[in-house]
């Protein structure tokens, strides 16, 4: 009996440890593991758990025609293997590569655990193009600056050779029949907000319209890419071909994973050590003004409702919520990225720490802190005709909508100030 570990990676198409580990062995079992040290933490409703069950459901239904089926299970990851060990006589277990600081001490432990029983596993990269240190400078540290770390990965990927995957070697499924939970047995409830589908020829006038929250032009790919219901290889020949300001957009998800592989602290600690004398207001009633999209800024607010709502936020109003939190109310990154990562269905640790980081200028490759977004003026740029706030705002223009909460000009020079003198502090 083999095994393959099911984790961010839910798909049976083009997926590398799936089709290593049934290419290599007969009786290979699937398994997907809900892990309770990360589902404990989550609303009982949280719709990234529905998802995931939804993707599951769908890889059981496929696993179902090929007389196999997959194992479910819910608890802590290594009273789990200890189980399994016991169960079955595993001689392999397999999975793909997972980068977060979380993971990677799990796969650690895991992976001790299973090679002193005498388990042989066998892991693989699939969730990026180029992984850990594959795309480094020549003297061989980390790039931190995105541009030339791009520069790297174009010419790394037009020279290579894409190896053509072969088809999963069905017959080699363990034929038992599991029962498959329900949410409610994995103590969840259904969620209204859902993972909406996603198209390729979406991105055909991406580079034109993205930056129109009203105009739905970016992919929606977020969750699919953070739950690997998407191949990255073929999203990427795909982006190649059609659109190269939307493969650029794949390419600061890798530059910010592998960040995060580098540098793990930077999840929660200033890239920039220079900065950590900031000393933040962190008003916590300005904070859940904040959150509740009750600003007074109308393009604040509706981003801010639409996250609540839907679990999505179009980039460029992510980018000016999350200036409007750090520069405008002077509250630390840390708390805007918090509620984004519990609220945003693409929610990635390395892309949601490092965008968050960019808006306050403490990250690697950030925006001058000195640049304090008008949300005036990027109304005027980005949503002319009011069509995004009056989705998400409609009494906009009502007395019952709250005045500003804050005002521009002197909130842009607070910050500042603030910035300059925590930088002096350092
Ligand atoms: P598209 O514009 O269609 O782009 C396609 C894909 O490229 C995205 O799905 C994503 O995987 C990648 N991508 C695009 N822009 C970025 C970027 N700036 N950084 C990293 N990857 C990018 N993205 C996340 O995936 N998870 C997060 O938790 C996250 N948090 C963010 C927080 C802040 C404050 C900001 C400013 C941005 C954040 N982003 C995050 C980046 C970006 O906003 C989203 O990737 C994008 O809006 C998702 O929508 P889409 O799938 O339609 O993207």
């Amino acid at each position: 009996m083999n095994i393959i570990w099911f984790r961010r990676d839910l798909r049976l198409e083009d997926n590398i440890a799936f089709n290593k580990s049934l290419e290599q062995n007969k009786d290979v079992l699937p398994i997907f593991i809900f892990d309770d040290d990360i589902i404990d933490e989550l609303e009982r409703n949280d719709p990234r758990v529905n998802f995931i069950h939804e993707c599951l459901s769908k890889m059981n239904t496929s696993l179902l025609e090929k007389k196999s089926s997959l194992l479910i299970l819910k608890g802590k990851v290594e009273l789990i293997w200890n189980d399994l060990v016991k169960k079955y006589p595993i001689k392999k277990v397999y999975f793909n590569h997972d980068y977060e600081p979380y993971a990677i001490k799990r796969d650690q432990i895991i992976t001790q655990f299973l090679e002193e029983k005498g388990i042989i596993v066998e892991t693989f990269k699939d969730h990026v193009i180029f992984e850990k240190r594959e795309i480094i400078k020549k003297d061989g540290a980390p790039y931190s600056i995105y541009t030339p770390y791009k520069n790297k990965w174009l010419e790394k990927y037009n020279a290579q050779v894409i190896e053509k995957i072969s088809l999963p070697k069905w017959s080699n499924l363990h034929s038992t029949i599991f029962e498959f939970p329900s949410l409610k047995s994995l103590g969840f409830n259904p969620s209204l907000i859902k993972v909406k589908q996603w198209d390729i020829s979406d991105i055909e006038d991406y580079d034109t319209n993205r930056n129109f929250p009203a105009l739905n032009a970016t992919s929606a790919l977020g969750p699919h890419l953070r739950f690997g219901t998407v191949s990255i290889r073929k999203l990427a020949a795909e982006a190649k071909k059609r659109n190269q300001i939307f493969l650029s957009e794949l390419i600061w998800r890798e530059f910010f994973m592998q960040i995060l592989w580098h540098y793990p602290e930077s999840a929660h600690q200033n890239f920039k050590a220079k900065y950590n004398g900031i000393q933040w207001r962190n008003n916590t009633t300005e904070f859940e003004k904040w959150c509740e999209g009750q600003t007074g800024y109308p393009i604040v607010d509706a981003g801010m409702r639409e996250l609540n709502k839907t679990g999505y936020m179009h980039n460029r109003v992510r980018m000016i919520t999350a200036s409007f939190l750090i520069k405008h109310l002077l509250i630390d990154w840390r708390w805007g990225e918090a509620y984004f990562a519990k609220k945003l269905l693409d929610f990635e640790l390395s892309s949601n720490a490092g965008n968050w980081q960019w808006a306050a200028g403490t990250g690697c490759d950030s925006a001058p802190y000195f640049r304090v977004f008008n949300p005036y003026e990027q109304v005027k740029k980005f949503d002319k005709d009011l069509n995004y706030i009056k989705k998400w705002v409609p009494e906009f223009q009502e007395l019952t909508y709250p005045q500003p909460m804050v005002e521009h000009k002197m909130a842009r020079l607070r910050a500042l100030e603030t910035y300059k003198k925590g930088l002096n502090r350092y």
